[in-house]
């Protein structure tokens, strides 16, 4: 179930050479075989050596773990941090896991792995305070209610305007004036300052289907406004059962909506700059692609993350 090095990292660096041509035609690769080849990533040499090594150290906990530790947030010992890419991300992202969900199994930790100053973990029912901040912070859901991605500035917008009017005695009130009065003194003024899109946080629950309806539901999380990727086709290995093959796995999620944020709310042409927020998983997609596809026959138990 080892993969060739040298295939490896010349795959790698062909596809890093093409990324900026393939890009363009993602939703077709999307479609195709193996959706996360075209993507622009980091040399994975560190952790093809760290597979052919085994399991290895959590610094911080002692705890035996492949590629990380799924309990600090840090990479083992053969995994060296400064080998690890460090994604910049224009948002903050906080991740609310299910107490329930298995850490070993959740790919909420590689966001954590990849973007450590802008990405947060929590463990339901410990959950960040939104209230009076849910102008600027969506949380990803797809309910009845949910808006898509391009109509996040719109309706963050009604809500800006909608606190603006009424209660004028509400604590809140002070600073949401003022950035209202920010928002269009730059509109009027300035046509780049009315780019800056309102949102600051996407929040992200990261679990099983009937545990994320009930987080969603919780009263601290229900007045945010929900978000839904629609048109995404998930490529997570444990996919769940009798779930759409839109069911995506949390790293996905936060991929795809940046990736969606960037192109229809920043309007910039999207080059490739969160890919390596699928670092780790991209190699273990292909890496339990591969034990499936070679040992059909004995069943095997391809269990990489514990
Ligand atoms: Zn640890």
């Amino acid at each position: 179930m080892a993969l060739s090095p040298s295939l490896f990292t010349q795959e790698s660096e062909k596809n890093n050479a093409n990324c900026m041509e393939t890009k363009q035609s993602q939703t077709v690769a999307m479609a195709s075989e193996d959706p996360l080849q075209n993507l622009c990533l980091a040399s994975q040499e560190v952790l093809h050596k760290a597979q052919q090594s085994g399991r290895s150290r959590c610094l911080q906990c002692g705890g035996s773990r492949m590629f990380y530790c799924y309990t600090c947030y840090v990479p083992v010992e053969n995994v060296p941090t400064e080998q690890i890419p460090v994604v910049q991300l224009p948002l903050k992202i906080d991740i609310i896991k299910h107490p329930n969900e298995t850490d070993g199994k959740s790919t909420a930790v590689h966001a954590k792995l990849l973007a450590p100053n802008s990405v947060s973990i929590y463990t339901y029912p410990c959950i960040p305070e939104y209230e009076g901040k849910d102008h600027e912070v969506v949380l990803v859901f797809p309910g009845p209610q949910s808006v898509s991605i391009k109509d996040i500035s719109f309706h963050l917008q009604k809500r800006i305007e909608g606190k603006g009017r009424g209660k004028t005695d509400d604590l809140d009130m002070p600073p949401i004036k003022l950035k209202r009065a920010k928002v269009e003194e730059g509109c009027d003024s300035n046509e780049s300052m009315c780019k800056g899109p309102a949102l600051k946080r996407v929040v992200f629950i990261d679990s099983t289907w009937n545990q994320t309806n009930q987080i969603a539901s919780d009263e601290r999380l229900r007045e945010l406004l929900q978000v839904e990727l629609k048109t995404r086709k998930t490529c997570f290995w444990r996919h769940q059962k009798g779930k759409p093959d839109t069911f995506l796995s949390t790293i996905e999620a936060i991929y795809y909506f940046l990736v969606d944020y960037h192109r229809d709310m920043l309007k910039e042409r999207y080059k490739g700059q969160y890919d390596n927020l699928l670092f780790f998983y991209s190699f273990m997609y292909r890496l339990i692609k591969n034990a499936k596809g070679s040992a059909e026959k004995t069943k095997p138990k391809p269990s990489l993350t514990h």
